[in-house]
């Protein structure tokens, strides 16, 4: 599979039956492997429950589900940036951004705007991280580049570049490309 992450926004009506799902009630959320991607599930547990299904999800979880609401009160604007980053990230689908992608989900975690729903590792060995935005309930499939301690900080550096508008997403990318293979022994820093 080429697609290294993938974004799913929460239904607002049940997969299965259709009606609507309904204000901070439990949601069962899944998400089935087809070809190119992952196709997302959010159904009444009764529904689920009463499926018949011959396919295990590729992840499944227990949520409650939030009717959309207007933001009357203001966010801190990091934040939404940083959400509106990772959003930008997640379409461009760019291999090379794996690292800062990655950073920048932990980050969104942490500011307890992301919550993990779950972790895979697939047959290669790698990592698949399943976040879900605790507002909008949005999904995020990331791949956990298994990052070392020392490359942590310049990644950071990275993001924190991009939040601040002092580097474009070209330039990282660019970095990220000729950056030595993860595995290497570090480089020295020169100045
Ligand atoms: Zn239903």
């Amino acid at each position: 599979m080429s697609q290294e992450w993938n974004i799913r926004s929460r239904g607002h009506f049940c997969s299965l039956c259709q009606k609507p799902l309904v204000d901070k009630t439990p949601v069962v959320s899944a998400l089935r492997e087809v070809v190119g991607g992952y196709e997302r599930y959010d159904c009444h547990p009764e529904c689920w429950k009463a499926l018949p299904r011959d396919w295990e999800p590729f992840s499944q979880w227990d949520g409650v589900y939030y009717a959309p609401v207007r933001e009357t009160k203001k966010e801190p604007l990091k934040k939404e940036d940083a959400g509106e980053l990772l959003r930008q990230l997640v379409t461009m689908d760019d291999p090379a951004m794996k690292n800062v992608v990655y950073v920048l989900a932990v980050m969104l975690e942490r500011s307890k705007t992301l919550v993990e729903r779950d972790a895979k590792e697939l047959e290669d060995g790698s990592i698949r991280r399943v976040y879900e935005d605790r507002k909008q309930g949005d999904t995020f499939v990331i791949l956990d580049p298994r990052l070392r301690l020392e490359n942590l900080s310049e990644v950071q550096q990275q993001v924190v570049a991009l939040l601040s508008g002092t580097k474009t997403l070209g330039e990282v990318a660019t970095e990220e490309d000729s950056a030595p293979d993860e595995g290497n022994e570090a480089k020295p820093e020169t100045a």
